[in-house]
């Protein structure tokens, strides 16, 4: 049976380029997804132009309809999936009016619960061997500096539950909405506090994978640097490209390589 990889909101930015690489790379089929079917399926014609033969299934990372869709289609066309690529994100504009509550809802609710929820969803499916590769940033690093000391030692708890995660963040969304989420130790960062969500969330996960009986499923997370796509725009300096390749890497690694880290170009750094 084929090899299967999925990357979540692909049809732009570094989760296209995801793909592109691991097209080339990835011994198997590889999916692009995309909320939008037409986006998508224009992404996936791109790359059939320059040769390369991606899969399509739509996925709407907040829509559990649309993951147990994906879900249901892996297991009944390719009995499982071997790598997934939680690259799905979303960011307001610094210049952004839209009330900090809201932000710290949305941000929390794409980039933290939606990567919660396909991965619950798929990580029963993946296959012994696989593996799993969140994107988060770096901002999450910066992020948990500003919070409270005792916020700070929670995430930084290599035994944290789940559960305890999502109130943490769930916290920090009722607090936001009463514009009071910094005296109650949070950052003031919507989108830094959901990728702390993803960092935390990886971590977890890996403990959770390193005792399950499946052997060798490995589960990482990454920042791929400040790139040129349409969330960062056109001043930074690194392209899509560039930022893809730690991701790719990682879903690529050797057994044991490396089991609940944070990597910036391909090197685990600390969080
Ligand atoms: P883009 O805005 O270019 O692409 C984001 C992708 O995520 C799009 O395909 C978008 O779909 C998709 N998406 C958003 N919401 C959903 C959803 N609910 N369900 C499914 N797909 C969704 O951003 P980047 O390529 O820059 O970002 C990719 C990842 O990298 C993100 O997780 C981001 O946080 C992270 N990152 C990016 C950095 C950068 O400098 N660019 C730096 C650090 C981290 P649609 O087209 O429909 O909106």
């Amino acid at each position: 049976m084929s090899r299967v990889a999925v990357v979540t909101g692909s049809n732009k930015g570094i989760g296209l380029e995801i793909v592109r690489g691991l097209c080339k790379q990835f011994d198997g089929i590889v999916y692009l997804t995309a909320r939008n079917e037409k986006l998508g399926q224009e992404a996936v014609q791109k790359l059939k132009s320059e040769g390369l033969n991606p899969s399509f299934h739509q996925l709407d990372i907040t829509n559990e309809q649309s993951i147990q869709a994906l879900k249901q289609h892996l297991q009944d066309k390719h009995g499982g999936l071997d790598v997934l690529v939680n690259n799905a994100g979303f960011a307001y504009k610094a210049a952004s009016t839209t009330p900090f509550g809201t932000q710290a809802e949305d941000s929390v609710g794409i980039n933290f619960l939606g990567t919660m929820a396909v991965s619950k969803a798929l990580l029963p499916i993946i296959r012994p061997h696989g593996r799993v590769v969140n994107v988060s940033s770096q901002v999450s690093q910066m992020a948990i500096k500003k919070c409270s000391a005792e916020h700070q030692a929670r995430f930084r708890d290599r035994s944290i539950k789940e559960e305890e995660l999502v109130k943490l963040l769930n916290k920090f969304i009722e607090t936001a909405k009463a514009g009071k989420h910094e005296e109650n130790g949070f950052a003031d960062s919507a989108y830094g506090m959901s990728k702390i969500g993803v960092t935390v969330l990886t971590f977890i996960q890996a403990r959770e994978m390193g005792k399950d009986s499946r052997e060798d499923i490995l589960v990482n997370c990454l920042c791929p640097g400040w790139c040129k796509t349409d969330m960062a725009g056109a001043k930074a300096p690194r392209t899509a490209a560039e930022g893809a390749d730690t991701a790719i890497f990682l879903s690529l690694i050797k057994p044991k390589e490396s089991q609940g880290q944070f990597f910036y170009n391909r090197k685990p750094i600390a969080f």
